[in-house]
């Protein structure tokens, strides 16, 4: 998911992290460390090798040498060092660990929600590129970023000294036609907030209750979940229809805009007959 998800990713390390825990350090954007915390691949000391991330990304964080050390010994490094290698943003006293996290996250919520998944996306997938490459990549969260209404109200809001009102967010939609399993789907099972519920046929999304973290998205096996900038052109219809038909506001199954269960329980067989599976 460090390949795919658009959302900021923030570790709390309250203790060791190692081996997979310190791979998963490695796929988070901000790390936020206990002053007890440790980090390190201790794999090679029992034989084995940290081939989920930790051999090919620990040298592109740290100086060779200190990425080198660490692998070919297996040995920890501490919270201090951790942040003096540039693998922390910020360590603070245990007791201070969730505050130190909050402020990260206040700092980030603070933030139009459309300009920090542009910057996530341009990052992560400007990352094998030159700067002059990366530079011209014109992605469509970025596309969406420089669409939305956020940056007048960003602008103004700073001009008049009070909040913004950002009003930009993706919407994530599940295309009901190209969904394969509607049973205990994937998607279901590894939302953090259970917005993608089963109605008949079907699998829809709260959007009152989604947070656009994405999640669903990376893992659908036949990509039935878009965010809307990127619903591809075959798709369109499907949602186009639904929208006619829930009316304005309302996009349909799947889609963000209040479908309800009972919406879905009566339109379940229409639609389905309108848009044959892939
Ligand atoms: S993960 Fe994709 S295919 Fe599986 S239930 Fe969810 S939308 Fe359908
Ligand atoms: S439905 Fe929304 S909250 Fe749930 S996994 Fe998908 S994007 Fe995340």
């Amino acid at each position: 998911m460090r390949e795919t998800l658009d959302v900021p990713v923030i570790a709390r390390v309250n203790g060791h992290a190692l081996g997979g825990g310190m791979e998963m350090v490695l796929g988070c954007d901000i790390v936020v460390a206990a002053d007890n915390a440790s980090f390190g691949l201790p794999e090679p000391r029992v034989g084995r090798l940290a081939l989920d991330g930790g051999i090919a990304i620990l040298p592109r964080r740290i100086p060779h040498v200190w990425a080198m050390g660490m692998l070919l010994t297996g040995r920890r490094v501490t919270a201090a060092e951790a942040l003096r290698l540039g693998l922390v943003n910020e360590v603070v006293p245990q007791a201070g660990l969730d505050q130190a996290v909050e402020r990260w996250l206040a700092d980030i919520l603070a933030c139009a929600p459309l300009s920090v998944k542009a910057v996530k996306q341009m990052v992560r997938r400007g990352a094998g590129l030159s700067p002059q490459e990366a530079q011209m990549l014109r992605l469509p969260a970025l596309v969406a970023a420089l669409q939305s209404t956020d940056q007048d109200e960003g602008v103004q809001a700073f001009v008049e000294k009070r909040p913004a009102a950002m009003a930009g967010s993706l919407m994530t939609y599940v295309v009901t036609s190209t969904c394969i399993d509607v049973k205990d789907g994937i998607c279901q099972k590894v939302c953090p907030v259970e917005c993608i519920y089963e109605g008949g046929r079907m699998m829809y999304i709260q959007p009152d209750e989604c947070i656009n973290c994405g999640i669903c998205v990376s893992v659908c096996p036949v990509q039935a979940i878009y965010e809307d900038v990127d619903v591809p052109l075959v798709e369109q219809p499907f949602i186009a229809a639904n929208t006619e038909f829930f009316a304005a506001g309302v996009t349909g199954w799947g889609a963000p805009g209040g479908v309800t269960p009972e919406y879905v329980s009566k339109l379940d067989a229409p639609l389905v007959r309108d848009f044959t599976a892939r």
